[in-house]
């Protein structure tokens, strides 16, 4: 079975030489396609020999939108994959489950394979509601999607917590998700080297800050394929 191991490297690092530093430790010990690094837009086009993400994309392919980042353009840059739906752009960039929808529609259409990430919030796990929540994400973020995605089960309470969701919990929001859409799922939220042979039956990770310390992401990749 194919794994993904997906880097969100969110807002970091803050140079393109240590982006390259970073990037290069990776690829001399991690020759799987499957590996996807997700750098800031601005290091796309310099960083060559795995795949690569971006981590945001707007709906539109041109025009006046100061500011965005279309599909058709990260495709121009050799971009596969793109991030949709992140709980971090959800919460800080007020990204609503319609425009995640066009977003994924709009990146499809430029040929680029969407990561679609999905959780519940810590209130949302508390109150018993993450099932309605997940159900609610995919029906509307995926209405009228035909191709074939990635889904990212990422609970908002894991990510950047060192709170990682235990297995049997991401099993199950796993199995609770493929009824609904047929795709691989990947678990993300505080993944690290000690934990991340625990997600051994997802179909890989999406890990953050973990990414970003080579030695470490190496480790995880290991453990993971
Ligand atoms: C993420 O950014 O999607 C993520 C899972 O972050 P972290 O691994 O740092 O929790």
């Amino acid at each position: 079975m194919k794994k993904y191991i997906v880097a969100n490297w969110k807002c970091n690092p803050a140079t393109l030489k240590e982006a390259e530093n970073i990037f290069g430790l990776i690829k001399k010990e991690v020759k799987i396609p499957e590996v996807i690094i997700c750098p800031p837009f601005t290091y796309l086009s310099s960083l060559k020999g795995l795949a690569l993400g971006a981590q945001n994309v707007f709906f539109e392919s041109k025009g006046a939108y100061t500011g965005e980042i279309s599909p058709l353009m990260l495709k121009d840059l050799g971009c596969k994959y793109v991030l949709i739906g992140h709980s971090e752009r959800r919460k800080y960039f007020n990204e609503t489950d319609e425009i995640i929808n066009k977003k994924i529609k709009a990146a499809i259409g430029a040929g680029l394979s969407p990561i679609f990430c999905i959780g519940e919030t810590e209130k949302e796990r508390k109150e018993g509601k993450a099932e309605e929540v997940i159900e609610r994400q995919i029906k509307k973020g995926l209405e009228g999607v035909k191709a074939p995605i990635i889904i990212a089960y990422e609970p908002v309470w894991a990510i950047g917590t060192g709170n990682s969701c235990g297995k049997e919990e991401a099993e199950k929001m796993s199995l609770f998700i493929k009824k609904m859409a047929d795709v691989p799922v990947l678990y993300g939220g505080s993944v690290n080297a000690s934990n991340s042979k625990e997600y051994a039956k997802m179909d890989g990770l999406l890990v953050g800050g973990a990414s970003l310390i080579p030695d470490e992401f190496i480790t995880i990749v290991k453990n993971a394929v």
